[in-house]
């Protein structure tokens, strides 16, 4: 435990927008059984960027599904913004999605008929925000990310970073607590990723979003606050990086 100059713990007065205890996800496959996530426990804080980090298969993708809730755990919890996941419905769970996740994937997830800023506007409508509100929150969302000359643009007329920035746009535009990247900067080159990652680590800084990206890209590795890295299903390591306070380490 973390204590600061008063004795206090950190604890106290901040708490885990994560907080994974024991989490087991066991897959049935043709008779076999498969441990993709196997007894993980680890703390996401506030206005941090986390990675998880592991080789293909370590179970970094189902542990995001896990932690989003898109499924179930075997065995152990999952509390999300400090309510535990199991003790919620489905329509809950839904609700916590929609008002405070944000979503940015490896291809982007956009939809190829519909225009930049029709994308970024989905979820917004999806919520029934206003049109004049939605517009709003688009335009700012677009322009945080510099592509407000793009916005009528559909996807295949965009680059693989521009279409990235689109879908950091729509995470934006959502006002999200927290942020869940499955492999953002997976299908982009080097100095493409690093623009991407110039604009995660933004959000983190700018906009108070807690940020936490699967990856095995070095730049983002060096780049995140914390890094776990799994092996197996299983945590291994976690590195914290110099100057960053993580309570409880
Ligand atoms: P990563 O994202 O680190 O590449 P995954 O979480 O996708 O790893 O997969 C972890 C392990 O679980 C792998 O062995 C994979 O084959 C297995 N797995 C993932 N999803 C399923 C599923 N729906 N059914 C059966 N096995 C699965
Ligand atoms: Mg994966």
């Amino acid at each position: 435990m973390t204590h600061d100059t008063n004795g206090d713990t950190y604890s106290s007065s901040l708490e885990p927008v994560i907080r994974l205890a024991g989490l087991d996800r066991v897959y049935h496959l043709a008779g076999e059984n498969i441990h993709a996530v196997n007894n993980v426990t680890l703390d996401v804080w506030p206005n941090q960027m986390t990675a998880i980090v592991g080789r293909s298969g370590s179970g970094k993708t189902t542990l995001l599904n896990l932690i989003a809730g898109l499924d179930t755990p075997t065995d152990g919890d999952v509390w999300l913004l400090g309510r535990n996941l199991a003790q919620m419905d489905e329509r809950e769970r839904l609700n916590l999605r929609l008002y405070h996740l944000g979503f940015i994937f490896q291809s982007f997830g956009l939809m190829p008929l519909l225009t930049a800023r029709e994308n970024v506007g989905v979820p917004l409508r999806m919520r029934g925000v206003a049109p004049a509100e939605r517009e709003g929150h688009i335009d700012e969302a677009l322009e945080w990310v510099g592509l407000s000359d793009r916005a009528h643009h559909r996807p295949y007329e965009l680059s693989g970073g521009e279409q990235q920035r689109v879908a950091i746009a729509r995470a934006l535009a959502e006002n999200p607590q927290l942020v869940l990247a499955d492999e953002p900067t997976g299908q982009l080159d080097t100095r493409t990723g690093r623009r991407i990652l110039n604009l995660l680590r933004r959000l983190v800084e700018e906009r108070g979003v807690t940020l936490l990206v699967v990856t095995h890209d070095p730049q983002v590795m060096a780049e995140a606050d914390v890094v776990h890295e799994m092996e197996d299903g299983m945590l291994v390591d976690t590195r914290i990086k110099e100057g960053i306070a993580v309570p409880g380490m």
